[in-house]
């Protein structure tokens, strides 16, 4: 069977997308920096995910679910969703595997190919099909308790899974099984039957994919009814489950962080779709609100533990941050769409970002180790783990790393865009049939430097067409040169520079960023970030961890003085191969562990009872600045802690005592 090899957003017919996602094997990766990681999952992480699915009872509910039997259930009500987004992940991942025509990983096929025959035979006639409920239920309760349990965000992940595999490897079945319960839900709900609402948001962008994917439109109608019915006080009128305000009246992001960035990825799609600009207005808004207020500097959203939600403005701490890592992946998901929707380079500036500091710290280096809460602080209490009870975040890791290849370049009428930069090859061709067929060849994100050489030009790409090359926002100017010739200097990041010409085999673009260290400073408001900094260098945002320190100097004791002047050092024996940072900074843990707890400011001795130390210096500065206690201090990726023994982390480094 040939795959159809569509995108996992595939807005080519979209009315109202302004760039078209490119095919799916239209880019590969070829050993960079995401090109390792994609290996690392699909070496590493699925077969570890597969064991889980073993091991935690998952494929067991199926089982029980496909003999009719009932008996115990094991795992979250939502346990067929790690399933099928394990099932998302392996399809893109044999459709990898497809673009170099190698066969199959026989190992991989045969999981695949064995966990859809289980979901096809657990499906009833009907379409019906959710575990939970086929074990522990009778089917009189089926549709009845949408908005509390998950038969529609499993449904959701079923058909994103379902259009992967259909997809990547030309094979029918998961996708017939797919649109037979999006048959079913559209028979069962809807306005004048059941107007009931999932808790969870999801099913609605998978919808609008199945649309696209079948050409259906009662599908789409589905997920329009889902999307604007929310916010109406249908399903108890809270924030927390997205339903204080309707979508299209909304201005402030709120709630559960996942339920909200999935509702908006929906809401998206259809506006791609439908063209409401009522809508589009709305999530601009929404996704300011997002980026302006209610994200870490990590990419990190939906910082409360209470409830895995958004917090207020500014309510970005540091110990206690959530940024659970499927929120940071349905960001990303969301400014894909709006990158497609509008072509801004911002959204892409944020997607790129939120990969690297937001998503990738939450798998190991190793590729089966993860966090579901991402902290910019630890008192070394905190490690990575194997899996989880509720184990959202790892397949979902690994399906955005296995289809990661898609984020990287789209096309036009006669453009083509590249919007992130990693060793690579792109096949390009624009909707008036010009192409180019390109090799990304760079050390991205460690070295600014990105050529850009044509190996082949398809019809009209010899005459006239347009190259977009993303200019990252970190980046504070950038020089662009075409076959050994200068174009253009000083071109201000966060912007697309423009290269319009007719192409010819061995053409040659040259990139190069300006990738020096910086520090960030927070607004004043983000309380966790007072009186610190955080250091970067290009896309990457850098952490302190205590075992780079100096024997004996401890990160939450330390502070890196303004004056510090910030050095790359490249550093192969660690963590893989990265780039360090280092600054001379302080530790001055053992003389201010003295100290008392707290000290009355400019009045002499302390009151007794208040601070109790004894032989605290009567006569230092209150805030003990001026000192560097000299040590020298090396900050390593953020995506890269706690990988190593356990320790102190901090991202926030305090500029003095
Ligand atoms: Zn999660």
């Amino acid at each position: 069977m040939k795959p159809i090899m569509r995108p996992p957003v595939d807005a080519e017919c979209s009315p109202f997308a302004r760039l078209r996602p490119l095919p799916f094997s239209a880019v590969t990766l070829r050993g960079g920096f995401w090109g390792r990681r994609q290996e690392v999952n699909r070496s590493r992480s699925l077969s570890h995910g597969h064991a889980k699915l073993v091991e935690t009872g998952v494929l067991r509910n199926f089982e029980k679910a496909k003999a009719g039997a009932g008996g115990a259930y094991e795992g979250k009500r939502y346990a067929d969703s790690d399933l099928y987004k394990w099932l998302e992940a392996a399809s893109y991942e044999l459709g990898n595997s497809r673009v170099d025509e190698s066969p199959y990983d026989p190992a991989l096929k045969g999981q695949v190919d064995e966990a859809v025959k289980l979901v096809c035979e657990t499906q009833r006639s009907d379409g019906y099909l959710y575990t939970y409920y086929q074990v522990l239920r009778s089917s009189e309760e089926r549709w009845q308790h949408l908005d509390e349990d998950h038969e529609l965000y499993c449904a959701g992940h079923l058909f994103q899974a379902a259009l992967a595999h259909y997809r990547c490897t030309g094979e029918r079945l998961l996708f017939e099984a797919a649109r037979r319960l999006a048959d079913e839900m559209c028979r069962r709900l809807g306005p004048g039957s059941n107007e009931g609402l999932p808790g969870h948001p999801g099913v609605e962008m998978a919808l609008v994919e199945l649309y696209r994917a079948s050409g259906e439109r009662s599908y789409l109608d589905l997920a329009r009814h889902l999307i604007g019915s929310r916010g109406r006080g249908r399903i108890g009128g809270r924030a927390y489950n997205q339903d204080r305000v309707p979508v299209r009246l909304a201005r402030e992001i709120e709630g559960h962080a996942v339920m909200q960035l999935y509702l908006l990825c929906g809401a998206t799609d259809l506006y791609l779709e439908t063209g409401d600009r009522e809508l589009l207005v709305a999530l601009e808004a929404l996704w300011d609100d997002l980026v302006l207020h209610k994200m870490s500097i990590s990419g990190g959203v939906g910082s409360r533990h209470e409830m895995e939600s958004f917090g207020e403005a500014y309510e970005l701490p540091n110990d206690r941050a959530y940024n659970e890592t499927c929120a940071q992946i349905a960001a990303v998901m969301w400014s894909w769409r709006m990158l497609v929707a509008t072509g801004s380079a911002r959204y892409a500036d944020h997607l790129e970002w939120t990969l690297y500091n937001g998503v990738l710290p939450g798998v190991s280096l190793g590729g089966t180790r993860f966090f579901y809460p991402n902290p910019l602080l630890s008192r070394g209490l905190v490690e990575r783990s194997e899996w989880f009870d509720c184990a959202c975040c790892p397949p979902n890791l690994m399906r955005t790393l296995s289809s990661l290849h898609t984020y990287v370049a789209t096309a036009t009428a006669d453009e083509i865009q590249i919007h992130l930069y990693d060793a690579s090859r792109i096949r390009a061709t624009t909707a008036e049939g010009a192409g180019l067929d390109l090799a990304v060849e760079t050390d991205y994100p460690w070295e600014g430097e990105v050529r850009v050489i044509v190996e082949g030009v398809r019809a009209g790409g010899a005459r006239d067409l347009g190259l977009n090359l993303r200019i990252p926002a970190w980046c504070r100017r950038a020089s662009v040169a075409v076959n050994g010739e200068a174009v253009a200097e000083q071109v201000p990041g966060g912007t697309y520079y423009g290269l319009r010409r007719g192409w010819h085999a061995g053409d040659v673009v040259r990139l190069d960023f300006d990738i020096e260290p910086v520090r960030f400073a927070a607004h004043p408001f983000v309380e966790s970030a007072r009186s610190a900094v955080a250091l970067a260098r290009g896309p990457l945002l850098y952490c302190f961890e205590d075992e780079d320190q100096p024997a004996g100097a401890s990160v939450i004791a330390a502070v890196l003085p303004p004056d510090s002047i910030v050095e790359a050092r490249r550093k192969e024996d660690l963590l893989g191969g990265v780039v360090a940072l280092e600054a001379a900074g302080g530790d001055r843990r053992r003389e201010l562990g003295r100290e008392a707890l707290y000290r009355r400011i400019g009045e002499g001795e302390p009151p007794a009872g208040v601070a109790a130390a004894t032989d605290a210096p009567g006569d230092h500065p209150p805030f003990f600045t001026g000192e560097t206690g000299g040590v020298r201090l090396r900050a390593i990726p953020y995506f890269a802690w706690a990988n190593r023994t356990r320790g102190g982390m901090r991202v926030w480094m305090p500029v003095a005592w």
